[in-house]
């Protein structure tokens, strides 16, 4: 009876985690399913295959005064969250893409990991929006990268280059040496800036696995570490209810939502955003781009 109990228990956390997110978690177990895991092909995608598209985008230097630009020497600041005070709720979106996601696509397994039924909502809700991007990811989708810089109400920030952990143990991301840490972020913010649009200087962490060390690399980049008070637990996920459910049931005023538009990897994300966005709506709250959220 103890061992079934026992069991049953065991059986009840891993369910628990395996239905959230590797950037949404704080502290990440040593090994759990991550955003680079085998995954399923998805159908229906209009997306070319990979080396269809080539970045071309028109260099654009940031100018000063962009959103999220901290003093530099010291560790990155972190933040969760915005003012409680006011009605704005920020919906960021992280965009990943690792080397063996992009595996995936070389063999064929899957045919395209940008979610554009995630933007196509935005746009017909005409909610304002952040997205993390991985340089991978706009590399390999430079066209869905265009679309976002060119919408007004959508914001741009960073999230590394190939998704690899920050610290040493993030899931099964791998990591990234401390030498390299900042040239990665660094890396990934010229290819940002390439595409214009709104530009940000804020940064996420991949599975939002950071360390002191880590935040003392990045600490000459001028940047801000966004992390996020609500997690929507979006990858991998099957029913979207479960999304609308843990966004709605956490959101307040001043928080910054956690969710992703990589198909495949968090293929209901696109259903469950309408009733998410109109459950906001409902209580009074309104997304708005990030940097408003934060008041920069
Ligand atoms: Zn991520």
């Amino acid at each position: 009876m103890r061992l079934r109990q026992f069991a049953t228990l065991v059986i009840t956390v891993s369910t628990a985690l395996a239905g959230l997110s590797a950037c949404g978690l704080k502290t990440p177990p040593a090994s759990r399913p991550a955003n680079n895991a085998p995954s399923p092909v998805a159908a229906g995608s209009a997306e070319p295959g990979p080396g269809a598209e080539t970045a071309s985008p028109a260099a654009s230097p940031v100018p000063s005064g962009t959103p999220g630009a901290a003093p530099k020497g010291r560790p990155a600041p972190v933040v969760n969250n915005g003012s409680r005070s006011g009605n704005k709720v920020a919906l960021t979106f992280d965009a990943d893409l690792t080397e063996a996601m992009q595996a995936n696509l070389r063999s064929g397994k899957v045919k395209s990991y940008a979610n554009t039924r995630v933007l196509d909502v935005l746009e017909a809700q005409k909610a304002p929006a952040t997205f993390f991007m991985t340089g991978k990811f706009m590399e390999q989708y430079p066209d869905f990268t265009r679309r976002i810089a060119k919408n007004t109400g959508w914001e741009l920030a960073n999230h590394s280059y190939s998704h690899k952990g920050f610290t040493p143990k993030c899931y099964d991301l791998g990591q990234i040496p401390p030498a390299q840490m900042a040239g990665d972020v660094s890396r990934t913010a010229k290819i940002l800036e390439g595409f214009g649009g709104r530009q940000s200087k804020y940064f996420r962490f991949p599975g939002l696995c950071h360390d002191p060390a880590a935040l003392s690399a990045l600490g000459t980049l001028g940047m801000t570490v966004v992390d996020g008070d609500v997690v929507g637990g979006d990858p991998f996920a099957k029913n979207a209810d479960a999304i609308v459910n843990a966004v709605l049931s956490q959101a307040k005023p001043g928080s910054v939502v956690i969710l992703h538009c990589t198909d495949v990897t968090a293929p209901v994300t696109d259903l469950a955003l309408p009733r998410i966005i109109a459950g906001l709506r409902a209580k009074g709250l309104e997304p708005a781009p990030l940097s408003e959220v934060l008041g920069a």
